[in-house]
């Protein structure tokens, strides 16, 4: 699929437009919220194995803190633009908007490929990342945590470097760390958990069971896994993922008609969420094209993986029995793809609504790091439940009462929220 002429900034900032048009908001608001506050560009010379060195180039953005410090997360991924960065940083503020947690909006990334570094090469990124942007940083003014292709050992590196420089313990300068090192039980699980809790809420209203559903899902990283095993448990059968190969550089989609196996699949993966296609044939999956994840017959399909990948050009492969898009991924469907899903009668529960689970449960990291004290699992899973439940009962209320999808809802919400702080703070 072709992907070079799509702007995910742009996107973004149409998505905003419409919302700010339905908003009546004053030009000054408009100026304001639809560019990032904040941009940081910088370069990380490292060291390689091989003893040459080399540059990468990296970014963090902070959107806008008008209810909090700027939070997100770090990719790194070798397509990575300053594009990506500014639209991530944006959906990220209407994310903590929506969930109505005291948090504003930012992204960083490097331009990487981690497949081809070592374990040490990436220590040196994680480490040079925070050297350059160490002022800027910090639990009262942005809080980084992981994304794709980052995880809570790459967040420790981070810590550690912060720590270091400012001599002290800042737990709660990083989210997402591992367990033991102010990590958070239920934080590995929370954004694939929080898109099914959305999914369960949605069902409820269209009165489908989930044990009468079946899905397809693309990807099979953090997302996409804790979806599967959550959705899972509430009887449900995911009968389709996909996952990127690094050799062939291409994907492929896994199908079990009867129902894919979380454990064994897992088994067959490496740590950047790719499946191993000799192996699942072996066990019995039928290998097919990536993109044909979209084009199954299934109650339900989730974009877990990057963004632009429902776009006008296969929105209409949709099978006619898919009811419902829960998007975990972020930015997954294009603006023009959006409009032919809502003349198709599709629920589509949005981004930066489905996909909260991750920073709500980074934003309950952060509470028990300034506490210096951690709560169960189970705890931090009710907590979780509460929030999306809560924040999608939110949303889908307000769509029904204005008429309005629930895109447009999520975002008339939090935005009105974001724009309410910056007017309240005199800043528009
Ligand atoms: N990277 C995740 C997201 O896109 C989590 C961000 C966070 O926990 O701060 O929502």
């Amino acid at each position: 699929m072709s992907k070079t002429s799509y702007n995910p900034f742009q996107a973004a900032q149409k998505q905003f437009d419409h919302a700010a048009d339905l908003l009546e908001l004053n030009q000054a608001a408009r100026d304001f919220l639809r560019n990032p506050m904040r941009e940081f560009h910088f370069t990380i010379p490292v060291r390689m194995d091989d003893g040459t060195k080399k540059i990468f180039n990296a970014f963090r953005i902070h959107h806008n803190d008008a209810r909090g410090p700027a939070k997100g997360g770090i990719r790194f991924h070798p397509m990575e633009t300053i594009d990506t960065v500014r639209a991530l940083s944006m959906w990220m503020t209407w994310k903590t908007s929506v969930v109505d947690i005291p948090l504003g909006g930012g992204k960083g990334g490097v331009v990487c490929d981690p497949h081809n570094l070592s374990q040490f090469e990436q220590e040196q990124i994680c480490r040079g990342w925070i050297r350059q942007i160490v002022k800027n940083i910090g639990p009262n003014s942005d809080i980084p945590a992981p994304d794709v292709m980052t995880n809570p050992q790459h967040m420790l590196w981070m810590l550690d470097e912060f720590e270091t420089i400012n001599g002290g313990r800042f737990p709660g300068t990083i989210t997402g760390k591992p367990l033991g090192m102010g990590g958070s039980q239920g934080r590995t699980e929370a954004t694939g958990y929080g898109t099914i809790i959305t999914v369960r809420e949605a069902l409820r209203e269209l009165n489908i069971k989930p044990e009468n559903t079946v899905v397809s899902i693309q990807g099979f990283g953090n997302v996409a896994r804790y979806a599967v095993e959550l959705y899972n448990k509430m009887g449900g059968k995911v009968i389709c993922v996909s996952s990127w190969d690094n050799n062939d550089q291409k994907s492929y989609a896994f199908r079990k008609k009867e129902g894919i196996n979380l454990e064994e699949l897992t088994e067959i993966t490496d740590s950047f969420g790719g499946i191993d296609k000799n192996k699942a044939q072996d066990l019995g999956y039928e290998l097919l094209d990536g993109d044909t994840w979209i084009e199954q017959e299934v109650d339900i399909l989730i974009p877990a993986a990057l963004e632009n990948q429902i776009t006008e050009k296969n929105a209409d492969k949709i099978h006619q029995r898919v009811k419902l898009i829960a998007e975990g991924a972020n930015g997954p469907t294009a603006p023009d793809a959006d409009e032919i899903l809502n003349k198709q009668n599709l629920l589509v529960i949005p981004d930066f609504l489905a996909n909260a689970g991750g920073v709500v449960c980074s934003y309950f990291e952060q509470v028990q790091n300034n506490m210096n004290y951690y709560w169960s699992k189970d705890e931090v899973l009710a907590k979780l439940d509460m929030k999306m439940t809560s924040a999608y009962a939110s949303v889908s209320d307000f769509a029904k009462q204005n008429n309005v999808t629930l895109r447009e809802a999520a975002y008339l919400i939090s935005v009105d929220r974001v724009a309410n702080a910056c007017q309240s703070r005199g800043w528009i």
